[in-house]
């Protein structure tokens, strides 16, 4: 099973979950990131714990500096390269993944319900909504995927669009830079 993702327009994306959408905005202000992963609202302790080992290990994989690369690829629509926006928060890569980031459960989401979406989420939101239902153990593509597919994630929080580049295009970089 290949996972899918989409980066939405905003207002797609935070629709479906004012409460979150508030949390993240709350987030955005908040000068000094919490030391913690963030999760939010989901209904299995199975899928939340899968979830978290998937950012840590996602965060691992961002210690190397090939991997670390993958933000030098992308520009926002600005033309920022990726780097230079993570740079300005002040995190590392790996910090930016588990500290920055909030994951939502979203499995009973339109966006989820559809297709073989794993996440989703708007360009330059930190608000990462997860299909969780779609990736728990049971259900599970390789973790590795889910690893990947974090970090694909992590680059539209940096401000990455969609279409163009492709979702493939961007998950096939992500592989190149960080799969092994
Ligand atoms: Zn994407």
């Amino acid at each position: 099973m290949i996972l899918a993702d989409a980066a939405m327009a905003p207002t797609s994306a935070q629709s479906p979950d004012s409460v979150a959408a508030k949390a993240v905005q709350d987030q955005n202000t908040n000068v000094r990131p919490a030391n913690m992963l963030r999760l939010m609202r989901f209904r299995s302790v199975a899928a939340m714990f899968w979830v978290r080992r998937a950012v840590a290990d996602a965060a691992r994989r961002l210690q190397a500096p090939t991997c670390q690369l993958i933000f030098k690829d992308f520009t926002d629509r600005s033309g920022n390269v990726l780097s230079a926006n993570l740079s300005r928060l002040g995190m590392t890569p790996a910090e930016f993944v588990e500290r920055g980031l909030l994951f939502v459960d979203a499995s009973d989401e339109r966006p989820c319900l559809i297709g073989s979406r794993g996440a989703f989420t708007s360009p330059g939101s930190r608000l990462i909504f997860v299909c969780a239902s779609r990736l728990v153990p049971m259900n599970s593509p390789p973790r590795s995927q889910i690893e990947l597919l974090i970090i694909h994630e992590a680059l539209h929080a940096l401000g990455l669009g969609e279409n163009p580049p492709t979702s493939a295009r961007i998950t096939s970089q992500v592989f190149l830079r960080c799969g092994s």
